[in-house]
């Protein structure tokens, strides 16, 4: 392969998702990558423990030659020479989210010609990143529309700052992959809010709810409290699911020292307010989290509430590797309709 995609990490939202997925685009295409000022969109650049355990585990997956795979490393040659499926685990060894770790792999697996299992240590609850959670209901099902099976189970929860999570994730590929039409969130079916709660005072829970029932005005059925034994710190995560026919969305807020859980709540309770009041389907978060799947797979079109940042510099990570695929629609009520023609489309 004599193509070499060069990346400049600090592009748009300069984080690192660029990183992540330049991994699973480079696994799936063999296409190598060179990328520069990785993460210098961030207070603290360079390759955090998160981001080295993405590129150590798809250095594995793709039996890769790898310059720079270090930590605090601004640059990162990549050149993989096969997408491997098998058994991989992985450690953070801090409380870098293992959903993350996770979505720099799985795109390419979710296509290639074997089953994965991972299993996955580090932060399941943790701040700027998709919870558990949100990767079990909301983003998994929509990867299962797409054709592939995918189970996951979390084994301990891991919260900020001491980590110490594990979770196990387990895909059976499609060798037909079906592309995704979603632009209509259908009927709701039901809404679930669960206070997560570790080694922290009792009425934390309680209080959250409160809020959520106040605010969202969903009966004592829908609020749940889960209170966590097992981890190596305490913790807090507020996660409010609504589903609806053909989509789960996910809203959560995380506890942290100094924040009274009320706001927890309301933060939660905004985002999941927010989303309400439109009518596309697929959140802000969800939507950026599906477009490599959908380029390595059959394709699609969804429609989302708005573009975010992530979800722009994404669109331009994927045409780097994959050319011009990416189409979007603005529309009149602010959302969007993304459409990605798919490699196996
Ligand atoms: P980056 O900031 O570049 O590391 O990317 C963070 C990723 O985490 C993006 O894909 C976000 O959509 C995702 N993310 C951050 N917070 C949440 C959340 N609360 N729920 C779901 N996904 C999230």
């Amino acid at each position: 392969m004599d193509r070499n995609v060069i990346i400049d990490g600090s592009q748009g939202e300069g984080g690192g998702q660029i990183l992540r997925s330049a991994l699973a685009l480079s696994l799936a295409t063999g296409t190598p990558f060179r990328m520069e000022k990785i993460r210098a969109g961030r207070r603290k650049s360079g390759l955090l423990r998160q981001h080295l355990t993405c590129v150590r585990l798809a250095a594995r997956v793709g039996d890769a030659f790898a310059e720079g795979m270090d930590l605090g490393s601004k640059t990162l040659a990549f050149a993989p020479q096969a997408c491997r499926p098998g058994t991989y685990e992985v450690q953070v060894g801090t409380a870098g989210s293992t959903s993350l770790v996770a979505q720099s792999v799985l795109p390419a697996l979710l296509f290639a010609d074997g089953p994965t299992e991972l299993v996955i240590e580090g932060g399941t609850h943790a701040r700027s990143a998709p919870p558990y959670d949100f990767l079990e209901q909301a983003w998994a099902p929509v990867m299962r529309t797409l054709g592939a099976s995918i189970s996951m189970a979390i084994e301990r929860h891991g919260f900020f700052p001491a980590g110490g999570g594990r979770v196990r994730i387990r895909v059976e590929p499609t060798s037909s992959p079906r592309a995704l039409e979603l632009r209509e969130r259908g009927e709701r079916v039901g809404t679930h809010a669960k206070a997560i709660v570790a080694r922290i005072p009792g009425d934390v829970a309680e209080r959250e709810l409160a809020v959520v029932a106040k605010q969202m005005g969903w009966p004592s059925s829908s609020l749940h409290v889960d209170a966590v034994r097992d981890t190596a710190g305490p913790g807090n995560a507020l996660v409010l699911r609504i589903e609806h026919e053909h989509v789960t969305e996910v809203f959560t807020a995380f506890g942290s020292v100094g924040l009274p859980a009320e706001r927890v709540a309301k933060l939660a309770c905004a985002d999941a307010r927010s989303w309400l009041k439109g009518t596309a389907p697929v959140g802000t978060m969800l939507a950026d989290q599906l477009m490599v799947p959908l380029a390595l797979g059959a394709g699609g079109t969804y429609r989302t509430t708005a573009l975010s940042r992530h979800s722009r510099t994404n669109l331009e990570v994927l045409m780097m590797f994959l050319g011009d695929i990416c189409q979007v629609h603005p529309l009149e009520d602010g959302g969007v309709d993304v459409h990605i023609r798919g490699l196996l489309g």
